[in-house]
């Protein structure tokens, strides 16, 4: 466990904080009856359910999410199917290579993720300060201290080979039980399936929204109007079938994926809102600092990140702002946030820059957020796989005089005999490139046919033969007013359940008096209940005046629940404490008399008393959202300061 801190600096100490979500119900492990009947054969490692504080957590982060990303910069969003055919993620490179290294115990039989296999034992060495696994080896010298740390700052860019010589080299065994381990093999991460009675044809569960963002690319730049640049965004499910998760919601294998595609012209990265986050100094890991061997960040601000081209371009530099500026709204620790560069091993092949947001947990840093300019990649090969030109057309501010090699098809030969394959001969024609086209021409001119590849037909052949008197193929010189582009793409990812515990690790604390009693400071947006409300005791018009209340809450959309249980009013405030509710306001006998409540604050313990009007009036102050992260024009201390202290804290 790496060592960290509470919300109020205090030591964080994981077995109480997961005793407290486990206790109010945050989350639960899935199936966990049938996991514990002794005749449950199934797997159900990496899948978890949300309690009811949980999912109202999770949509408050999502709502937020579409607060700051989607509203605020006009998004266009899509929801689309979590069943792929093969195909398309064959297109997309997922089938060959969306895969994590494994290594297999062959003795025990456990499968093993092979760069976490090396992190966790190179880690428990350093702990401990001794050679191997065995108890009372030598220390570790400076040379092997320094040569771990070396890895460890690496340890995402090895690939198969490098992995295996580190386990040799280094002795790596099985931390279990120190059986010996099978050299890393490729393990593809996407659930297969096959559609309809038939089975024929084999589909994938998607592992990432993006896909289908891509194939709606045509009819979101209609819906756009062909304006450029704009984005789109999906929210979902995607499942991964990690090798051996073990770190609670930090890895599993379904969970929420909030994704952004915002499409750019290659030739103009600039992002016209980069003025509003330019000067925000950001923790930045590079790659350069992580080479050396370093883990500590440098604090840069993004014109200068981008200037000095450490930060690729501007519009990359603008979304790692707003992704800062979203995680500190949602209420993350700014000591406990930085952007890790990936390594160039790390980085997919056709990635020009790829940055993760991560967060410091007990668990070390975690990646919550990946932004990656992930090139023309995409838009190029499900355009020509499907021969759909998946291309913008802009204006040229000058026109300008090009030579171009031109292919032209006999349409009227052609249509008849191909039918509706014309139009995939066509398309496979006007996707190939100028060299391509001139080394056409240069064949048609020489043997009077060639052979154009395309995409399966109805007869599933893949390419046609075109004699010279179907096809022509020539240099022409134009003017040209437009030119055509495939955009490129900026991907910020959030994983929105690793968001969410990470969240609720830098919110947590305990009452200095009683460490026992834990305290999840959510800012107001994300709290899962905003206000309690709570009776003194069951007598019926004070349960009356109670749920009058809660009612008129309701009308205005804020979340509150009535606790008229037995139990004294500090223990429901404790309760409530530990559930993030920010508010509590308790009715009484002196409320049946003269209509005044108490509203107490979560964090101060504060309590302050006011008629039922006024206090209404305070909690829409406070909580009704105004602009970006502010609220409706009150601030508790204000509150404090008009209506005055009212008795003593709890
Ligand atoms: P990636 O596409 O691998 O960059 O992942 C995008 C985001 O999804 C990451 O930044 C994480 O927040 C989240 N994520 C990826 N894999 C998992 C997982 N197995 N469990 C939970 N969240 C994940």
């Amino acid at each position: 466990m790496t060592s960290t801190t509470t919300l109020k600096g205090d030591r964080f100490d994981r077995q109480l904080f997961e005793s407290v979500l486990k206790r109010r119900f945050f989350f639960t492990e899935a199936f966990e009856i049938y996991r514990l009947s002794p005749n449950f054969k199934g797997d159900n490692r990496g899948l978890f359910d949300y309690g009811p504080p949980g999912c109202a957590l999770q949509a408050n982060i999502v709502d937020t999410w579409r607060k700051h990303f989607v509203l605020e910069e006009n998004m266009l969003e899509v929801d689309c199917t979590v069943i792929t055919p093969e195909t398309v993620l064959q297109t997309s490179g997922h089938v060959d290579k969306f895969a994590d290294w494994m290594c297999k115990d062959p003795i025990k039989g456990d499968y093993l993720r092979a760069d976490h296999l090396v992190e966790n034992v190179l880690q428990a060495r350093l702990a401990r300060g001794t050679r191997g696994l065995v108890k009372d080896s030598p220390k570790l010298d400076q040379t092997t201290i320094d040569k771990y740390n070396d890895i460890l700052a690496k340890i995402d860019s090895y690939d198969g080979d490098g992995l295996t010589d580190l386990i040799q080299r280094h002795d790596i065994r099985n931390p279990e039980n120190n059986n010996l381990v099978l050299p890393p093999v490729p393990f593809n991460l996407m659930f297969r399936s096959t559609i309809g009675p038939s089975a024929a044809a084999p589909v994938y569960l998607r592992p990432e929204t993006a896909q289908g963002q891509f194939l709606n690319f045509k009819k979101l730049l209609d819906y756009n109007q062909g304006a450029m640049p704009f984005a789109s965004a999906s929210i979902g499910k995607s499942y991964r079938n990690e090798i051996s998760p073990r770190t609670g919601l930090l890895r599993v294998r379904e969970f929420v994926l909030a994704e952004i595609e915002h499409y750019v012209d290659p030739k103009k990265k600039q992002h016209p809102r980069f003025g509003e986050v330019s000067t925000l100094e950001l923790p930045l890991l590079d790659r350069d600092t992580q080479l050396s061997g370093q883990t500590t960040p440098r604090t840069v601000s993004i014109a200068d990140a981008v200037a000095a081209k450490t930060i690729d371009n501007e519009t990359l530099g603008y979304f790692l702002g707003r992704i800062f500026l979203f995680l500190l709204r949602l209420g993350a620790d700014r000591s406990k946030i930085r952007f890790r560069q990936h390594l160039a091993n790390e980085i997919a092949h056709y990635a020009t820059d790829c940055w993760d947001a991560e967060l410091l947990t007990s668990y070390g840093w975690i990646e919550c957020v990946g932004c990656a300019d992930r090139s023309a990649y995409d838009l190029t090969v499900h355009s020509a796989y499907t021969g759909t030109p998946l291309v913008v057309k802009g204006t040229l501010t000058e026109p300008i005089t090009v030579e171009k090699w031109e292919g032209v098809l006999d349409k009227k030969r052609l249509g008849p005999l191909f039918k509706k394959d014309f139009k995939t001969i066509e398309s496979a024609l006007y996707a190939l490139d100028q060299l391509a086209l001139e080394q056409l021409a240069a064949k048609l001119e020489e043997t009077g046919s060639v052979t154009l590849k395309t995409p399966p037909l109805s007869d599933h052949s893949t390419s046609v033969q075109l004699s010279n008197e179907l096809l022509s193929i020539s240099k022409i010189t134009r003017l040209q007013t437009t030119h055509e582009y495939t955009p490129n793409v900026i991907e910020p990812s959030f994983g929105i359940g690793r968001i969410l515990y990470c969240l609720l690790e830098h919110v947590y604390w305990n009452r200095p008096d009683d460490p026992a009693r834990a305290v999840l400071s959510l800012p107001s947006p994300l709290a899962p209940t905003k206000v309690l409300i709570a009776p003194l005791s069951t007598h019926p018009p004070l349960l009356h005046l109670a749920q009058q209340l809660s009612a008129r809450l309701r009308r205005l959309g804020i979340a509150n629940v009535i606790d008229a249980s037995s139990a004294s009013i500090g223990k429901r405030y404790a309760r409530n404490d530990e559930l993030g509710t920010l508010l509590g306001v308790t009715v009484d006998f002196e409320s049946l008399r003269d209509g005044s409540v108490t509203l107490r604050e979560r964090d101060g313990m504060v309590q302050v008393r006011g008629t039922e009007e006024e206090v209404v009036r305070v909690i829409r102050g406070l909580l009704v959202e105004g602009g970006e992260g502010e609220r409706g024009g009150e601030t508790w201390e204000g509150v404090v300061r008009r209506l005055g202290v009212f008795g003593s804290k709890e």
